[in-house]
This record gives C-alpha cells, sequence and structure tokens, in this order.
C-alpha cells in the first residue's frame, strides 16, 4: 500500500476543515447582522416595564391573549396591525408606532392586554 492515497486524503480533509474554519465566522457574521437589521433599536423589549405591566409579547402566539379573551375578534385573530392604538404612520415594515409606547416600535405580530379591535 502505498502513502501517496492517504496523504492527498489527509490534505483533502485539511482543505475541508480549513473552508468550513474560514466559512463559520463568516456565516456567523452574515446572520448577526440580518438580526441586527430586523430588531429595530427602539422596539419594545420584552422587559421593558409598561411591556411587563401590558404582558406585551411581540409574538402574539406566545403572548396570553387566549386566556385575557379580550373582545372583539377570536383570540387567535387578535394582534398589533389590528389594534386600535398602532399607529401605521410610525416605523416600516413589521415595526409600527403604538400610542402605549410612545418613541419606541411594536411587532405587528404582537399582542398586549390593551389589545382593542381597530374600528373600520
Ligand atoms: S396596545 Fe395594541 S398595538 Fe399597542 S402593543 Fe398593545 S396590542 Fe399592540
Amino acid at each position: 500500500m502505498s502513502d501517496k492515497p492517504i496523504c492527498k486524503s489527509r490534505r483533502d480533509a485539511v482543505k475541508v476543515m480549513l473552508g468550513t474554519a474560514a466559512a463559520v465566522p463568516v456565516i456567523n457574521l452574515v446572520g448577526f447582522g440580518t438580526a441586527r437589521a430586523e430588531v429595530p433599536a427602539n422596539a419594545v423589549t420584552e422587559d421593558d416595564p409598561t411591556a411587563v405591566a401590558l404582558k406585551y409579547h411581540r409574538d402574539a402566539a406566545q403572548s396570553e391573549r387566549v386566556a385575557a379573551a379580550r373582545p372583539g375578534l377570536p383570540p387567535e385573530e387578535q394582534h398589533c396591525e389590528n389594534c386600535q392604538f398602532m399607529l401605521p404612520d410610525q416605523g416600516a415594515g413589521e415595526w409600527r408606532g403604538c400610542s402605549l409606547f410612545p418613541g419606541k416600535l411594536i411587532n405587528l405580530n404582537g399582542w398586549c392586554a390593551s389589545w382593542t379591535l381597530r374600528a373600520g
């Protein structure tokens, strides 16, 4: 048996490992940058005192909307996008203003205990 195929195999394995090692940080940077870009700096955080008091969650499915049973729509259809307090002219994309969180942005897919069906 010759060492050549093994050497070639080792060389290939080292190349793959080096390529992977180089690619992982790049992938992490891209992923990290994307995640940061998706959430605005002034987004309401779930440890915000008002958010805690109102039980706000940026993902309505993770909120207490079923237990709250607010009138107007079935709980599974309640989210910030169809709430009276959402300010459509503030923010962009899925991040918008809310009368109850001045200067901050809520997620249109969120929910809080003050949810009220938007008129019209
Ligand atoms: S008041 Fe309405 S728009 Fe504002 S966080 Fe609560 S559910 Fe969302």
